[in-house]
C-alpha cells in the first residue's frame, strides 16, 4: 500500500515524502480513507503506530477541501493529555501541514503564561490542539470560541481518563456543535473508555491495529548496574557467556551505533550499526546478516530500529535507556514472541538513574537489579549530566547540534520538559 493511494491530496503527499515515510503504517492505512470520508472512528493505537498521522492527514485534507469565509474559526479540536503530547502533536500538524499554509494551528496547555496563548486564539486558528484543564480555563475567561468545530480528536483518550480528565472533557464536549466528525484514539479499551465512546461517537468505525508493544509482563526485564565505562565490556561478557546469537542493541545515538559495533567487533562478535546515516544498501544488508545469523548484535538507534522489519527476538539491550520512557517499552516489545522466552537487558550507570524511575513509572513496576560478578558499580562514581557528558562511554551530542533522523521521531515543540535527544 502506498500513500498515493489512500485519497491524500498533493500537498499531504509531498510533506509525508519529505518526512521520508515510504508507506502507510497499518493504521494510517485503515484510518486516513475513513476520516476522509467524514466518519466517526474509535481506534485502537499506541504511541508509534503512526497514529497522530491517521488523524492529522485526512483531517488537514477535510479542512483544505472546505473553505469558510470570513473570520477565522476553531475548526478542529485535537484534545491530549499532556502538554508534552499537545506540542508533539502540534509540531506534527506543522509539519504535514507545510504546504496548506492557509490553515493556521495553535497549541494550548497548562504550566506557561496564558496571555500568549489568549493572543494566538484572538488572531484566528484553524486548528487548536489543548490539554483539557487550559482549554476550560480560556473557556471560563470566554477566550476561546469552540462554536464552530467541525472535528473532535480525543489522543490517548485512555490516558486522559487515567488522569481524571473525564470530567473536563464532558465540559469540553458540551462547548462543542452537535454535529460533528468525532475521532477517539486509545491504546487499552476500559469499560470507562467505552462508555464515553459510546456518547460521543456516531456509528463509528473500529480500527484496532496489532498492538506494537508486547506487552511489558510478557518479557523478562533486568536492570544491570554497571559503570558508564564499563557497558561494552559486560555487553561483551554477557553475549559470550550466554552464548546470545542474535541481540539488538539500542544506544542513543548513531555515533554509538557505530562506536559499540566497531568495539564488539574487536572483542570477536559480529555486529553491525543500523541508523539514519547510513545508505538503504548498508541498511539492508546489516538487516539481512542479522537474519541470516553472519552478524550476531544489530546495533540501531531508536528511530532507526522503528522502520526495521525484524520482529521478536530472544534478547534486547538497552546499553543506554531511552529519554523517553515510552521508548523503552517500544524497545522491549522486540522480544517476547507469544510462548517464547524473551529478555530485556538494561545496562545502567549511575546516569542513567534518573531515566530508569521514570521508565518504572510509566511501566508501575520496578525492575529487578542485578548486579553482574566482577561489573559492581563503583560507588565512589558520581552521576554526570547525560547531555553534556559522556554517557554509557559514548560522546554525547545535544541535540541543537545534531541532526534529525529522517524517519524518526523528532523532540518537538516548545514546553516539552523532556527533550529527547536525537540520535
Ligand atoms: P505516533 O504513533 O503518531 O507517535 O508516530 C510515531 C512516529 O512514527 C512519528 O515519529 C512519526 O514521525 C513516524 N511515522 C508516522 N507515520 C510514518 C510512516 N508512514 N512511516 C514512517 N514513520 C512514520
Amino acid at each position: 500500500m502506498s500513500f498515493d493511494s489512500l485519497g491524500l491530496q498533493a500537498e499531504l503527499l509531498r510533506a509525508v515524502g519529505e518526512e521520508g515515510y515510504t508507506a502507510p503504517t497499518p493504521i494510517q492505512c485503515q484510518a486516513i480513507p475513513v476520516v476522509l470520508e467524514g466518519r466517526d472512528v474509535l481506534a485502537g493505537a499506541q504511541t508509534g503506530t503512526g497514529k497522530t498521522a491517521a488523524f492529522t492527514l485526512p483531517m488537514l485534507q477535510r479542512l483544505a477541501a472546505q473553505r469558510v469565509e470570513g473570520r477565522r474559526r476553531i475548526r478542529v479540536l485535537v484534545l491530549v493529555p499532556t502538554r508534552e503530547l499537545a506540542a508533539q502533536v502540534a509540531g506534527d500538524i506543522e509539519t504535514y501541514g507545510r504546504y496548506l499554509p492557509q490553515l493556521k494551528a495553535a497549541v494550548i496547555f497548562g504550566g506557561v503564561s496564558i496571555n500568549p496563548q489568549i493572543a494566538t486564539l484572538r488572531r484566528g486558528v484553524d486548528i487548536l490542539v489543548a490539554t483539557p484543564g487550559r482549554l476550560l480555563d480560556h473557556a471560563q475567561q470566554r477566550t476561546v470560541d469552540l462554536s464552530a468545530v467541525e472535528i473532535l480528536v480525543l489522543d490517548e483518550a485512555d490516558r486522559m481518563l487515567d488522569m481524571g480528565f473525564i470530567r473536563d472533557i464532558r465540559k469540553v464536549i458540551a462547548l462543542l456543535p452537535r454535529q460533528r466528525q468525532n475521532l477517539l484514539f486509545s491504546a487499552t479499551f476500559s469499560d470507562e473508555i467505552r462508555a464515553l465512546a459510546g456518547g460521543l461517537l456516531s456509528e463509528p468505525v473500529q480500527i484496532e491495529v496489532a498492538r506494537r508493544n508486547t506487552p511489558a509482563e510478557l518479557v523478562t526485564q533486568v536492570v544491570h548496574p554497571v559503570d558508564r565505562g564499563r557497558k561494552r565490556e559486560l555487553l561483551s561478557r554477557l553475549m559470550q557467556e550466554g552464548d546470545w546469537r542474535q541481540v539488538l542493541v539500542f544506544t542513543r545515538t548513531k555515533h554509538g551505533a557505530n562506536r559499540l559495533a566497531q568495539q564488539l567487533e574487536r572483542d570477536g562478535i559480529s555486529a553491525a550499526a543500523i541508523h539514519g546515516n547510513k545508505s538503504q544498501g548498508a541498511r539492508t544488508k546489516a538487516l539481512a546478516d542479522f537474519k541470516a545469523g553472519a552478524v550476531r548484535a544489530l546495533v540501531a538507534t531508536e528511530v532507526a530500529a522503528r522502520g526495521l522489519d525484524i520482529d521478536q527476538l530472544p534478547h534486547v539491550v538497552n546499553f543506554e535507556l531511552p529519554h523517553v520512557p515510552e521508548d523503552y517499552v517500544h524497545r522491549i516489545g522486540r522480544t517476547g514472541r507469544a510462548g517464547s522466552e524473551g529478555e530485556a537487558v538494561s545496562l545502567v550507570c549511575v546516569d542513567e538513574h534518573r531515566l530508569l524511575a521514570d521508565i518504572e513509572r510509566l511501566l508501575g513496576r520496578r525492575i529487578p537489579r542485578r548486579a553482574v560478578n566482577g561489573f559492581e558499580p563503583d560507588p565512589s562514581i558520581r552521576a554526570e549530566p547525560i547531555e553534556q557528558g559522556r554517557r554509557g562511554g559514548v560522546a554525547a551530542r545535544p541535540r541543537a547540534q545534531g541532526g534529525r533522523e529522517r524517519h524518526g521521531r523528532r523532540s518537538r515543540g516548545a514546553g516539552a520538559g523532556r527533550q529527547r535527544i536525537c540520535p
